[in-house]
């Protein structure tokens, strides 16, 4: 192999973008550059141990994997040291040189062009190795992979401006050393106190020592040479006790375990014992990650499994259900073999074992969550609820679970706010009332605006309001809650009798009235409709469309439509309000195509009132023109 020479090159232009932000705006938390430094050298000892599960030649002759940290006041330098994974030149040219990682994309995409705001955005997604020039003028980085030869050691430098020099060294030791030049401003870390205190406050839970020359007060005439000493806990926080660990342990150990910036939500933390052993240590994020697209289910993150402390991979996709990919955090089993594949996970009984475990601890996390934090379960439910909503229709083991903690916006509740669960509504329900009642839409304004739902207004009855695209679908699979049927207003029959306050002999007598308007109507439509019927839900508005309660809801169909799916069309049935004014108009006009435009009219107003288009919206602008100019 050849030997390549030095070389500058420049960084992609988006880098430099991210630089130049860095340095300039990340004043208020400049020392975040070394928790970003610990963790990745911690990452970086976590995969030296996996590869070194296969290949042991890796690490021996050192297996005492650790980060030490040192600076030299006269020089001005800061170094971190960590004897693991180490990279090859194209692997230092792609993690570093470029914009490849997702972090600094998904960053980059989130700038508003603001710089004020934009500033306050790294602070929530921080810029890993970036970050070091905060502090420093320049920074060297030694490089080694754990299975390339001494002399195939990279030296990359950067002054963190436009460009960074490369070149091919001999270093014998394994990993990275990364020596940061500091700016002149930036004297209080050459202190060992100060970055005692930093690692103890973001750092304490790395797994790995964190090593430093211990500090000696004026203790002269010692000549045992120089002394190390370990400065974090250097145990895998989670297999600590949990009555040892405080919340700041948590949130740090967070950060550094699901990459994330956000605080956590709330955490579940357990031992399990038994016919197979494993901890768990689940997190539920504040914010949705920018990459955590709702639809791409595929790409899944954040969470850990650890076979007996050694890292193995990133697993989420194994350990829990699709619906629950917003959990973080780590699984660190005792049993399964540290060969493990992907393959062999998709397989294994003990990891459907563990991914129920862990299904059941997350709704349980959840469950005490919407109990005794409401407000904070409502920030989940914002940006989460819709991922959540995916396993009422997909779970059916946990169905009910995951039904108690959906959250709808209501005829009885705060404008759009999704703050109405189930048991709310049960709570409320009306003397004789059996059944929950919903409507889907596309939006809430939608939803809300509804027709199908004034008769149950009208009699007070509370409904669901769902706009979501997702609710549909999901209702599809959701019949029944604490056995409570749930019913869409907007399909079929409504039966209304059983809340009373509607005289039945009335109500036949009504219908009988309608008879012949419904006649007529049905005659002036033709095959525009599949049925006309006096309608039970329109108090208010004259006409609405209704489909047949296993039919698909029309929003639905147009969404598959737009889709390019293939979706059977229909005619709708429409229901009419007779005591409605249009409506008897159109039953007392005389002539018959002044009739139909009139009849046409109502069967348009009910397609708008659904959301749907026109076919003929000019014809429907002509006709109600001509209604209204008499
Ligand atoms: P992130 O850690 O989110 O991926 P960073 O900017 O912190 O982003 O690091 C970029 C990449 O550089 C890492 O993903 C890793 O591949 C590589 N890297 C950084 N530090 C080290 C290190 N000490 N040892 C090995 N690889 C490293
Ligand atoms: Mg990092």
């Amino acid at each position: 192999m050849t030997v390549q020479a030095a070389e500058t090159r420049r960084f992609e232009a988006e880098v430099e973008q991210v630089l130049k932000l860095v340095t300039h705006s990340l004043y208020s938390h400049k020392e975040i550059f070394l928790r970003e430094l610990v963790s990745n050298a911690s990452d970086a000892l976590d995969k030296l141990r996996f590869e070194a599960i296969a290949k042991p030649e890796l690490t021996a002759g050192d297996t005492d994997l650790h980060v030490e940290i040192a600076f030299d006041k006269a020089a001005r330098t800061l170094t971190l040291r960590d004897n693991g994974i180490g990279m090859s030149r194209e692997e230092v040219i792609e993690n570093i040189g470029t914009i490849a990682r997702s972090g600094t994309r998904r960053f980059l995409e989130s700038l508003t062009g603001d710089a004020r705001k934009d500033t306050q955005l790294i602070g929530q997604f921080g810029v890993g190795f970036y970050s070091t020039f905060v502090v420093a003028d320049s920074v060297t980085l030694v490089t080694r992979r754990a299975d390339l030869p001494a002399e195939q050691a990279v030296r990359w430098t950067s002054n963190g401006t436009s460009e960074y020099a490369l070149d091919t060294v001999t270093e014998t030791r394994r990993g990275t050393t990364i020596t940061l030049h500091l700016k002149p401003e930036e004297d209080e870390f050459l202190d060992s106190w100060k970055l005692r205190n930093l690692i103890g406050k973001y750092s304490d839970h790395i797994a790995f020592p964190i090593r430093m020359l211990k500090e000696k007060f004026g203790e002269e005439g010692e000549s045992s040479g120089p002394e190390i000493e370990t400065i974090n806990h250097a145990s895998a926080l989670w297999t600590r006790p949990k009555n040892e660990l405080k919340d700041e342990d948590y949130t740090a150990f967070y950060k550094h375990a699901a990459h994330a910036y956000d605080e956590p939500l709330a955490w579940t933390h357990n031992r399990v014992e038994g016919n197979q052993s494993y901890t768990s240590l689940l997190y539920l994020p504040t914010q949705a990650p920018f990459d955590m697209a709702f639809s791409g289910r595929d790409e899944r993150k954040g969470l850990k499994l650890y076979i007996r402390r050694v890292f193995i991979m990133d697993a989420s996709e194994h350990l829990l259900p699709a619906y629950l990919r917003f959990v973080r955090g780590v699984i660190d089993s005792d049993d399964l073999p540290l060969n493990v594949s992907r393959e062999i996970l998709q397989e294994n009984k003990l990891v459907a074992q563990i991914r129920s475990g862990l299904t059941k601890r997350t709704l349980d996390l959840l469950d005490t969550l919407a109990a005794d934090q409401p407000e904070k379960y409502a920030t989940f439910w914002s940006n989460f609820g819709a991922v959540l909503k995916e396993g009422a229709a997909e779970d059916h083991a946990n169905r009910e679970r995951i039904a108690k903690l959906l959250r709808f916006a209501s005829t009885k509740g705060e404008g759009s706010a999704a703050k109405v669960s189930l048991d709310d509504y049960i709570g409320r329900m009306k003397d004789g009332q059996d059944t929950i009642y919903y409507v889907t839409a596309d939006g809430f304004a939608a939803a809300s605006g509804s027709p199908q739902i004034e008769a149950l207004k009208a009699r007070d009855v509370e409904v669901l309001l769902m706009g979501e695209r997702i609710d549909e679908w999901m209702m599809g699979y959701l019949h029944e809650y604490a056995g409570k049927k749930l019913r869409n207003v907007a399909k079929g029959e409504l039966d209304l009798t059983k809340l009373g306050s509607v005289d039945e002999a009335k109500e036949k007598e009504a219908d009988a009235a309608a008879k012949p308007v419904i006649d007529r109507l049905k005659t002036l439509l033709g095959a525009k409709v599949k049925d006309v019927r006096a309608s039970k839900r329109l108090t208010e508005s004259a006409s609405c469309l209704v489909v047949d309660e296993y039919d698909m809801a029309p929003h639905l169909k147009r969404m598959l439509k737009a889709a390019g799916q293939d979706v059977p069309d229909a005619a709708p049935t429409l229901e009419i309000n007779a005591n409605h004014a249009l409506v008897q108009r159109a039953s007392n006009e005389a002539d018959e195509d002044r009739a139909r435009e009139i009849a046409t009219l109502l069967l348009e107003q009910a397609q708008l009132l659904e959301g749907a288009a026109l076919d003929d919206p000019a014809g429907f602008v002509k006709r109600m023109n001509a209604l209204i100019a008499g």
